[in-house]
């Protein structure tokens, strides 16, 4: 298996704006492509500024037209494509959410996330990947004596740094290794501990190179039983020591960092997905101007209302109002003033039903109501309750105005469009009496 090459794994569509553009224009980008951050280009240097960022501004009270080079933003490491995706891993573990992938001429190539790493590869990839001296830099705990320390003075030093071995050099060589096993056995031996280490030393020591990998390491130990190996540079000089068990965690440790970032991007990508949709659904639910249901959401709780209907054998009843003569209206005071009308209707509408009532802009100044448990008498009387409540709105600029209505009960056999024109009819009926009145189908 191969560790996969960087420019193979990052992402190449990258938003990115120039650093003298303001962050409004940093905003408009991450709307128009629905990225959560953009790249801030300043020449060859990259900054990012995320959705994050923008809500601290606001909350900072700081105008969105100021530029982004005035802006504290984080700094992106630079990494070249051609690297290997281990070369990241330790940008990536302090806690460095993005790099940012650059061509040989330094220009912009692409991003590199956690999720993009992470979902390329596996602790099998990195035992094989992994060299013993990327571990050992960790500063692994190890105890090292010339041949010619004393034993006794080295068993009171063990004892007093809890060493569970110590491994016996000849000009920084590995020679031998004396355990706290082996001291066991020299106890029970009762040798003379005034001699020199090199005297009682398990020798020979094997050891491995540190340019070997953790699979090879695993191997080795496997094959001879060990339970740790000591780890020598290219002259065979001590460099360390590193046990199986430290082996295994430190693997598993890397990749479950790896992998709970992943899961946390993964979750909070979700969180995204689930509000744009729930946004998406309003929008398209929803008549802009009124915040009502549109046409297309009413059809859709008509036949739920209808089927409920039929269950439950409750009577049913939709109104249908018409503002009347509202041309003149926006005529007399601009499409504007219009508009307001229209929202006071829609706020008089929702004032004067219930929740259970669903409220529609119809298409212009034309609203209709669902009462999904009012009989035909109830709902001409709310019908007059709305009329009064209309007639009685004092309007900016505009002042008075009334509406018409039509009204209709439900019939189980009745689709929406028969039912809509039965109280169309009615309302046309209260059109030709004049206006500012209530007619029910019944009397057509
Ligand atoms: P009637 O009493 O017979 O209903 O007369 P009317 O003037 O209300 O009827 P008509 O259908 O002739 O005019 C409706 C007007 O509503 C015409 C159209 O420009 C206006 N209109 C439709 N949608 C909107 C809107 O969203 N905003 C505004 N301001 N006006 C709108
Ligand atoms: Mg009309
Ligand atoms: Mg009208």
């Amino acid at each position: 298996m191969k560790f996969p090459i960087i420019g193979d794994i990052a992402s190449k569509t990258v938003i990115t704006v120039n650093i003298n553009e303001s962050a409004a224009k940093a905003i408009e980008q991450m709307l128009k492509h629905e990225h959560r951050h953009v790249v801030v280009e300043d020449k060859n240097e990259y900054f990012i500024i995320s959705v994050i960022d923008i809500l601290n501004l606001q909350e900072k009270k700081i105008t969105l037209d100021t530029p982004l080079s005035s802006l504290k933003l984080r700094k992106v490491s630079v990494i070249n494509k051609h690297k290997n995706v281990l070369d990241t891993l330790e940008f990536l573990s302090d806690n460095v959410e993005y790099i940012c992938v650059t061509n040989d001429d330094e220009t912009l190539y692409g991003l590199l996330t956690h999720t993009d790493i992470t979902s390329n590869i596996d602790p099998d990839t990195l035992m094989e990947n992994y060299r013993l001296q990327d571990f050992l830099k960790l500063g692994r705990r190890m105890k090292w004596v010339s041949k010619d320390e004393k034993i006794s003075d080295l068993i009171a030093d063990m004892v007093d740094s809890a060493y569970d071995n110590v491994i016996v050099v000849d000009n920084l060589k590995p020679i031998g290794i004396l355990t706290t096993k082996d001291v066991m056995k020299l106890i029970k031996a009762q040798v003379d501990f005034n001699v020199a280490v090199e005297v009682h030393m398990s020798k020979p020591v094997d050891s491995i190179s540190k340019s070997s990998s953790i699979k090879e390491a695993l191997n080795f130990l496997k094959s001879k039983h060990y339970k740790r190996v000591v780890v020598v540079d290219d002259d065979g000089k001590l460099v360390g020591i590193i046990s199986q068990k430290e082996l295994i965690s430190l693997t598993y440790s890397k990749w479950a960092v790896l992998m709970k970032e992943y899961q946390e991007e993964l979750s909070e990508i979700n969180v995204m997905l689930e509000d744009k949709n729930r946004e998406y659904e309003t929008i398209a639910s929803t008549d802009s101007l009124t915040g009502l249901y549109n046409r297309y959401k009413f059809s859709e709780l008509y036949l739920s209302s209808l089927l409920a209907m039929k269950q439950r054998h409750n009577e049913m009843s939709l109104i249908i109002l018409d503002i009347d003569l509202f041309k003149k209206v926006n005529d007399t005071y601009g499409h504007n003033a219009g508009d307001k009308v229209l929202v006071q209707v829609s706020h008089a509408l929702l004032k004067t039903l219930r929740n259970i009532d669903i409220v529609c802009r119809w298409g212009g100044e034309e609203f209709v109501v669902l009462l999904p448990t009012a009989s035909l008498e109830n709902a001409y009387s709310l019908a007059q309750k709305i009329r009064t409540h209309i007639e009685e709105l004092e309007i900016d600029i505009v002042g008075h105005i009334t509406a018409s209505f039509g009204v209709a009960q439900v019939l189980e056999s009745d689709d929406m469009q028969s039912v809509i024109d039965r109280a169309d009819k009615a309302l046309y009926l209260a059109k030709a009496s004049g206006r500012n009145c209530v007619k029910t189908c019944s009397e057509i």
